[in-house]
């Protein structure tokens, strides 16, 4: 049988599966020779037993716990239940995993009358001893019998009143003594001690249950089957009178990283006074000033244990009497930037190694800090809730296009892009927004894609929402309509839209970070490439470490007010040569655009994928867009409606696109290939290294390949002859259909690199469009039928299965091919744990990702014998 009862001497930090965070830390502070009220605890393997057997503890604990009590009384020098020399204990919960106020706790457990009137005489405070019983009576009623706060509350305030008492310092001894006679009328109390105990273990764990505790693992992602440990500890008191209080502390502050001492302590108060703020908190400086002997102890022990864990420490402590007491040290939650600075600092201070600190910082910390972030502290109106598709906070007021968003920016307006979805079009409108919402869309439709290559922050499939973009209002399922230029926050880290403006955290920036981005580079062997288009796109990712473009999508090229409509023209061309005439027009424009890249990247690889997109896609839909076109281009409004039609699809992201383009419009490809090799020529003659790797989308088998490859060679041999350059290139393939991967070892000859398009590949393996996923993925996830959004975090068990597959059989037809990710997978830092894993050479992600991804690169890389 295993052991289920261990004593604070009997474990240390390292037992936090089996003891509980809490209990492991009090193990360790207890074999520091700290002084730490003494007790034992119960295992979580306990816990499990208990509702294994449906809800009861096992036969033997009692007998079990009740050999380590006595030996918690020898060392206390009290008793439990003895009224001549009472020992009080609290019963805590404590799981493997932090879960701060998320279950269960009673204090002061173990007094009846008898022993509260014993614990009055033997402390000479009478006051202190019935103002104990009536916080046990309140807690345990609560947390063991399921009484509701509010009615004790109630009776306080009343008793009060008749009293004529305003606070409960003024309550004296007497005054407490009545009260807990009236509570016991409202409640069955146990009386015996030895009962109180085994009801308050059972409630307990019991609370890992609680819906609060249940709602918190959901979202922190944390095993249910854990179950929490019970640590049962001496009671101290730190509202024994002036001489005693409570506090809590941190080693360094949580909110700079600053290495400063800091906390607060509440004299004359128990730590759940400290806790639940019902009194301001003095600086601890006031501790330095009346218990000087105190504070000095205080200060050695926060010294102690940081030196000792190698961590920012978040610690409680309580003085009774004069007399200084630990109570709880844990790793103390910190900001984004206190993250980095303590990480940075503490390699300084030759604390922990370089790869220490990069576990410490976790990418949520990494994207507060580049992103402008909701204050967690802020009160939050949320109205509506959708798919976190691109982080941050922002405020603005509402729009429902994007002339409007243009027009009110340049007024001097913050505003937020609101739409049912986003389609090229809205590019310009979304580039001056604060924020874009939809109502419809996935993590990897357009708005998502192209809000987080921006930088801005974005909420696509919030369902709740009814966007009527025309009569210019939107409503939600609960009834609140807003309307054009009401101002809302958006949290695009959470997915919560709000109404007004919320506080929020800026971004910023310090030399710590480039530090710390500087070791991820020294230890991650996975490269980092952008996701990039434009030059503006291309040089921040340049700024933010790109080590090249991973996926340039040309389409998104085109989307510019004034090349859109050349687009249009080339695809609405009636035969070869007028089609060549718009072609040559925007060859010019790709070219001028490729050899931008080409300066940005110089000598770096920059991976340009021929056009993909449906063409319908870059067609105007409404009749008005239509009506102006068909003026612009001197076609018919009726044939380009046609036109319209014909190319319109049920499906689009399944249909007319990829390298299927190619193979019906040859031209297209030809003049992307001109254009991509006439500037890279151009960059050789102005003195830069240009580094072409031209990609082909959407294959599906390796005849694809060599039809395009063949055109690719061609152009490229006329233009290099032509022009007497040579010029390195590369060709190679997306992988994102499942024949793709299956039949990876056919294409292996013809290609030089394979890159991941796990949107696609995504999309394909579930068959759930990536445009209409937003409206069933919460769902799903609530249900959990699955558990993690595929699209934003890649599905190991089956597309990382055929990814596997692709890279070994590939690699057992050709050595050397380059394998890589482009969806938007490559910036999710557990899918670039995986990709390290399967050896991929490189992931690709929007530029403002780029610092996460070279973090968990190297992450993935070091030693994962760390926690964060
Ligand atoms: C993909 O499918 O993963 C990809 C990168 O291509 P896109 O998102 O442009 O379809
Ligand atoms: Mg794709």
């Amino acid at each position: 049988m295993a052991k289920r009862v261990y004593l604070f001497s009997e474990g240390t930090k390292d037992d936090s599966d089996l003891l509980g965070g809490k209990g492991a830390n009090l193990c360790e502070m207890t074999g520091l020779g700290l002084p730490v009220p003494f007790g034992f605890i119960i295992t979580t393997r306990t816990c499990r037993e208990y509702f294994q057997a449906g809800n009861k503890l096992p036969t033997l604990l009692e007998q079990e716990y009740r050999v380590a009590l006595d030996l918690v009384e020898g060392k206390m020098g009290a008793r439990f239940g003895d009224p001549e020399n009472p020992l009080l204990f609290s019963v805590r919960s404590g799981a493997p995993v932090s879960m701060p106020g998320m279950m269960n706790t009673i204090l002061n457990l173990g007094l009846n009358d008898e022993i509260t009137e014993g614990l009055a005489q033997k402390t000479g405070n009478p006051r202190f001893a019935w103002d104990s019983y009536r916080r046990f009576i309140q807690m345990f009623a609560n947390v063991v019998l399921d009484v509701e706060g509010g009615l004790f509350e109630k009776e306080l305030e009343q008793f009060k009143k008749t009293r004529g008492k305003v606070h409960d310092v003024d309550m004296q001894a007497d005054d407490w003594r009545e009260l807990v006679q009236r509570y016991k009328r409202l409640v069955d109390l146990p009386e015996d001690p030895f009962l109180q105990l085994k009801l308050a273990v059972e409630a307990v764990f019991r609370s890992w249950h609680t819906p609060r505790a249940i709602v918190y693992r959901e979202m922190n992602n944390i095993d249910e089957s854990l179950g929490t440990a019970v640590n049962v500890q001496a009671m101290v008191f730190g509202n024994f009178g002036d001489s005693s209080g409570s506090g809590v502390a941190f080693t360094r502050n949580p909110a700079t990283g600053d290495r400063q001492f800091f906390g607060e302590y509440l004299p004359n108060a128990a730590g759940e006074d400290v806790v639940a703020g019902i009194r301001t908190p003095l600086p601890l400086s006031a501790l330095e000033q009346q218990l000087p002997a105190v504070y000095q102890q205080l200060f050695d022990t926060q010294a102690l244990l940081e030196t000792h864990y190698r961590d920012m420490q978040d610690i409680e402590f309580t003085v009774q009497d004069g007399v200084f007491y630990m109570l709880q040290t844990r790793s103390g939650k910190r900001t984004g930037r206190a993250s980095i600075k303590i990480a940075v600092d503490m390699v300084r201070e030759g604390m922990i190694t370089e790869p220490q600190a990069l576990m410490r910082v976790s990418p949520e910390h990494v994207e507060a800090f580049l992103h402008p972030m909701i204050d967690p502290s802020a009160k939050r109106d949320i109205v509506a809730s959708g798919l976190p598709a691109s982080p941050g906070g922002a405020t603005g007021q509402i729009v429902f296009s994007a002339e409007e968003a243009e027009q009110e920016h340049t007024a001097g307006h913050s505003v937020i892009l609101v739409r049912r979805e986003t389609t090229p079009e809205d590019i310009h409108g979304m580039k001056v927004a604060a924020g874009v919402l939809t109502e419809l869309g996935g993590m990897t439709s357009h708005a998502a894609v192209v809000a987080r290559g921006m930088g801005v922050c974005a909420i696509t499939g919030c369902g709740s929402l009814t966007i009527d973009c025309d009569a210019g209002h939107v409503s939600t399922d609960d009834g609140v309509v807003l309307k054009r230029g009401d101002t809302i926050t958006l949290d695009g880290t959470s997915g919560e839209v709000m109404l007004g403006d919320i506080g929020k955290i800026e971004a910023s920036s310090s030399d710590d970070f480039q530090i710390l981005l500087g070791w991820a580079d020294k230890h991650r062997r996975l490269r980092v490439r952008a996701n990039a288009e434009t030059p503006e796109d291309a040089a921040k990712a340049r700024e933010l470490g790109a080590e090249g473009i991973g996926l340039c999508r040309t389409e998104h090229m085109f989307f510019d007010a004034e090349r859109i409509v050349i687009m249009r023209a080339m695809i609405l061309a009636e035969n070869d040569e007028e089609r060549c005439t718009y072609l040559s027009q925007l060859q010019q424009f790709q070219h001028d655009d490729m050899l931008e890249l080409f300066k940005i990247m110089d000598g770096l690889p920059v991976t340009i994928r021929l056009l993909d997109p449906p063409l319908h896609e870059f067609l105007p839909q409404s009749s008005d867009d239509i009506n102006a076109l068909s003026e612009r281009i001197g076609k018919p409004a009726r044939q380009i409606h046609e036109i319209v039609e014909n190319l319109s699809e049920i499906n689009p992201m399944l249909g007319f696109r990829g390298c299927r383009l190619a193979v019906v419009f040859p031209e297209i490809n030809e003049m992307q290939v001109k254009a991509i090799i006439s500037a890279a020529s151009d960059a050789i003659a102005l003195g830069y290294r240009p580094l072409p790797e031209i990609m082909i989308p959407l294959v599906v088998n390796v005849r694809e390949i060599r039809l395009i490859t063949r055109i690719i060679d061609k152009c490229i041999h006329e233009t290099a002859r032509a022009r007497a350059v040579s010029i390195p290139y590369k060709i190679g393939t997306m992988m994102e259909t499942p024949r793709a991967t299956l039949g990876a070892d056919r294409l292996a000859p013809e290609v030089e690199f394979m890159s991941f398009g796990t949107n696609d590949l995504t999309q394909m393996t579930y068959g759930f469009s990536r445009d209409d996923a937003g409206k069933f993925i919460p769902k799903y996830l609530k249900e959990k039928l699955i558990d993690l959004d595929p699209f934003v975090s890649l599905d190991q068990r089956a597309v990382g299965r055929l990814m596997k597959i692709a890279i070994s059989e590939s690699k057992s037809k050709k050595q050397g091919i380059k394998y890589g990710i482009c969806g938007e997978h490559g910036g999710d830092p557990r899918s670039i744990q995986f990709c390290h894993d399967i050896g991929l050479d490189y992931v690709s992600c929007s530029p403002f990702r780029i610092p996460i991804a070279r973090i968990a690169a190297a992450q993935a890389n070091v030693d994962g014998n760390q926690t964060y």
